[in-house]
């Protein structure tokens, strides 16, 4: 089992940024925030009644995320850590991850203090290197902070630092943009995740496009910026293993490889969603409404159950994210059917434009491919719901293995099957 603890508190909304997550202001600090401590009170009480329920199981990660959770004091992390040591299996190697942003880590021993408390894995919210792109973004840190952070996460011990970067920003070229990349990769960070930009409905940034302040780059370079950022990614030895994400050989995300392969997942704190033995749930967003909750000693609560369908949907539209690609041998066991029959002519039409690739029982989405990913999975949605019908066979997870360079696929051998 995976567990994730969403903690909601950031110094200042981004101006990008539509997730749930409360602005503490630059100069509060964290401890002395009425809000943080019910916080960490509702969150323990939540542990504890779950305790009841699933103590022993085997956790593989741990992943702290927000918001901002470099804002939680390591003493906090450590007891959070410790209680979930008391009520679960936690694996001897698991990965224990931490999303920090640069200005909070800066001149500070935090990075020394949560590795002594059991984070092994750092997550650093960079963004971008440019100080205009963060001013733009909205961001509460400056270029040198993410420089100065990434030192210090190293100084301190951490062997596996992660970094979040982002495309296809207001006024950003392609050069501009693998530009950035040679920067970060200069910095040598163990893992890197690089989003494009989305415009949420309702955020400043949004608003600011729309009244002609900012342009976005057009669409041309959004997909050069993609498909060359990740090519010069790989020619500096990271391995793109999922759409968004690149890792030094063996340190791909392992949290994130578990909900990709549909492994349970406990979620903690507002908003948090658990998926577990085939039940989904959402907490609520607004801090109070899940304080409240949890005060009666309530949690999931209105279960969406995941059929069989649901959950074979969900493993295309998963796994084609990733590198690997979608095992048509565990769409048969999933389903009883053949996918290559199943999808037989939109098979046909997306490798006939080199969109796909399938070799030895896997089919993936090439560079071009994962482009337009969105809409070739939507399409492959739709058919899987014409051909399936209930009932299919029970499901089972897969264990989480981690990739290897020889599992990538050889995207220039292409076996296509017979008819
Ligand atoms: S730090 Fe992250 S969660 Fe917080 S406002 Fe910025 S983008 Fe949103």
């Amino acid at each position: 089992m995976l567990i994730y603890i969403h903690v909601p508190f950031c110094r200042q909304r981004c101006h990008y940024c539509a997730f749930q997550a409360q602005a503490l202001g630059r100069d509060v600090e964290p401890v002395s925030s009425q809000a943080m401590r019910d916080y960490v009170d509702t969150l323990l009480m939540e542990l504890a009644i779950w305790g009841d329920r699933l103590a022993g199981r085997r956790v593989e990660t741990i992943f702290f995320g927000g918001g901002t959770p470099s804002l939680l004091p390591p003493k906090i992390v450590g007891i959070i850590l410790d209680r979930l040591h008391k009520i679960f299996t936690i694996e001897d190697n698991a990965e224990i991850s931490l999303e920090a942003n640069p200005e909070s880590l800066k001149g500070t021993l935090l990075p020394s203090q949560y590795l002594a408390c059991g984070i092994n894995r750092l997550s650093l919210g960079l963004q971008s290197l440019d100080g205009d792109m963060l001013r733009v973004l909205g961001r509460v840190h400056k270029a040198q902070d993410s420089l100065n952070s990434l030192l210090a996460a190293r100084e301190a011990g951490f062997v596996n630092i992660g970094v979040d970067l982002m495309w296809g920003l207001p006024g950003q070229s392609v050069r501009h943009w693998l530009q950035s990349l040679k920067d970060v990769v200069r910095l040598a960070p163990e893992h890197i995740s690089a989003y494009g930009l989305t415009l949420e409905e309702g955020t400043v940034l949004e608003r600011q496009c729309r009244q002609g302040l900012f342009t976005l780059p057009p669409e041309r370079d959004l997909n050069i910026m993609f498909v060359e950022g990740a090519a010069y990614l790989e020619s500096q030895g990271y391995l793109q293993y999922e759409i968004s994400n690149f890792s030094r050989m063996g340190y791909q995300c392992r949290h994130n490889l578990g909900y990709w392969q549909g492994l349970d997942y406990l979620g903690l704190g507002p908003s948090a969603t658990s998926t577990i033995d085939n039940k989904r749930w959402t907490n609520p967003a607004h801090q109070k409404a899940w304080t409240e909750k949890i005060a009666k000693g309530q949690v999931a609560g209105h279960e969406e159950v995941l059929t069989p369908l649901i959950r074979v949907l969900e493993m295309i539209m998963l796994s084609l994210r990733t590198v690997r690609g979608l095992s048509l041998k565990r769409y048969k066991d999933m389903t009883g059917h053949d996918f290559l029959v199943d999808h037989r002519r939109m098979v046909q039409a997306l490798h006939e434009n080199a969109l796909i690739r399938i070799r030895q029982g896997w089919l993936r989405l090439t560079p071009s491919g994962m482009v337009v990913s969105n809409a070739i999975i939507s399409n492959l949605f739709e058919q899987t719901k014409k051909v399936l019908t209930e009932p299919l066979p029970p499901l089972t997870a897969e264990p989480v293995q981690s990739l290897r360079v020889e599992d990538a696929p050889d995207v220039r051998a292409v076996v296509w099957p017979k008819a």
